[in-house]
């Protein structure tokens, strides 16, 4: 962004700051019959069609909505999150002849993709139509395209008349909102309303892949794996940059970790906690032995770690630690210790990832080591917002681990 873009966009933060908009927040029951709900998201469609944004959920995160053909609703989108306008946005619709409206042509592998996996957490990129503007599409002549596959998110799309966007309903850079809470902690006063559908189901972000290249390419893993695609189409390619996240880069050193760090800069720092990340990657033992050197040294400097375990690793920290209270009790010992979920319920791990980093937000601690977790199939995808969490902070306990 220029400088006077950036100038621009501060003081339409100070009016909207000015001008503390009423949030309306209502409770839908997501298993209620489809007329039931209609009805109820009736008032939030309206909001919609004044150029009004609603927070909603879907199965991946919760979004944050706005009429895709209105770029006077969008404009709020943006302003409310904080995000930069070069960020396109992805448009979400109900049914599959929606998208030939708003895209020039769907190839063949597209429509074999959408009869596989919509609704679902699967979005792809086409060449847009005139109809999007380019508010969408940050100017670009591509758009995004997704069906979510959860109730609410179907109904307050029909009661709109209209696709949406939705980004995810968080200000920018915070780790993305997986309850109508987390969204209320983020926007409240900044957005018009906010429906309540209890806790997202997949928990991170969908899957995007660009369908105007050849083969297509992943942008960004989630909860359709690269492995699930290429069963239905065959070969994709993976933008390179996905690579380079997960491996960190060795070309800087990160100051405020001590040991090998492998550290960019803040680049590409997204869903971050308020706390540091650190990730450890290497052999089991060597990591939990790592981590405990570390969380040593941090106490006796005065500063208070938490760590992101499996429950598989629990039992090595009770035995220095002592007994670990579960969430309900207490989130927050010294260290504070938190698990994502057994290595056996990947897609459980990735449901929980985002809730734990915003659940440090309420403690006071100001570092947190995280156990790399495998990179196969969801876990790709865990690792790919962990890393961004974590500045790609990488620590490689064995060196012969950074392949
Ligand atoms: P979010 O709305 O926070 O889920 O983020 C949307 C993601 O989709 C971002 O990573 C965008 O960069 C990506 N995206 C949306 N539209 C396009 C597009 N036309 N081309 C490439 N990436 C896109
Ligand atoms: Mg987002």
């Amino acid at each position: 962004m220029d400088e006077k873009k950036a100038k621009q966009q501060e003081n339409k933060n100070r009016l909207i700051e000015e001008e503390k908009i009423l949030t309306v927040m209502t409770t839908v029951n997501p298993g209620s019959s489809k007329e039931a709900l209609l009805s109820a998201l009736y008032p939030f469609g309206q909001m919609i069609e004044k150029s009004g944004v609603v927070a909603f959920p879907t199965e991946t995160v919760y979004g944050l909505g706005a009429s895709a053909l209105d770029p006077k609703g969008i404009e709020k989108i943006f302003i409310a999150k904080g995000r930069p306008s070069d960020n396109p946005l992805i448009v979400h619709i109900t049914k599959t002849e929606e998208v030939f409206d708003l895209v020039e042509s769907v190839p063949e592998k597209g429509i074999q993709l959408m009869k596989a996996f919509w609704p679902g957490p699967l979005t792809m990129i086409f060449k847009k139509e005139k109809i999007i503007p380019d508010i969408v599409t940050a100017g670009g002549d591509t758009v995004a395209i997704r069906m979510p596959d959860h109730p609410v998110a179907k109904a307050l799309i029909e009661i709109s008349g209209v696709p949406l966007v939705a980004p995810s309903a968080n200000a920018s850079g915070k780790p993305s909102p997986t309850t109508a809470r987390h969204v209320w902690d983020d926007l409240d006063g900044k957005i018009h309303g906010i429906i309540d559908g209890g806790s997202c189901l997949v928990g991170i972000e969908s899957t995007v892949i660009d369908m105007t290249l050849k083969p297509p390419m992943l942008l960004r893993p989630g909860g359709i794996t690269q492995k699930m695609i290429e069963k239905v189409i065959g070969p994709i390619q993976r933008d390179e940059q996905l690579d380079e996240i997960y491996r960190g880069n060795s070309s800087k050193k990160e100051p405020h970790f001590p040991g090998k760090v492998r550290s960019p800069g803040m680049k590409y720092t997204h869903y971050a906690p308020k706390a540091k990340v650190l990730i450890l990657r290497g052999r089991r033992e060597k990591v939990i032995e790592k981590v405990q050197e570390m969380e040593k040294n941090y106490r006796e400097s005065g500063q208070k770690v938490g760590i992101i375990t499996l429950d598989e690793n629990l039992k090595d920290y009770e035995k220095a630690y002592g007994k670990i209270h579960g969430e309900a009790e207490d989130i927050c010992n010294n260290p504070c210790i938190r698990s994502l979920g057994s290595v056996k319920e990947v897609e459980k791990m990735a449901a929980n990832l985002f809730a734990i980093l915003r659940d440090f937000d309420q403690t006071d601690v100001k570092i947190i080591l995280a156990e790399a977790v495998e990179d196969r199939e969801m876990g790709y995808a865990i690792m790919n917002r962990l890393s961004k969490a974590a500045g790609q902070n990488i620590l490689y306990v064995d060196e012969e681990d950074r392949s």
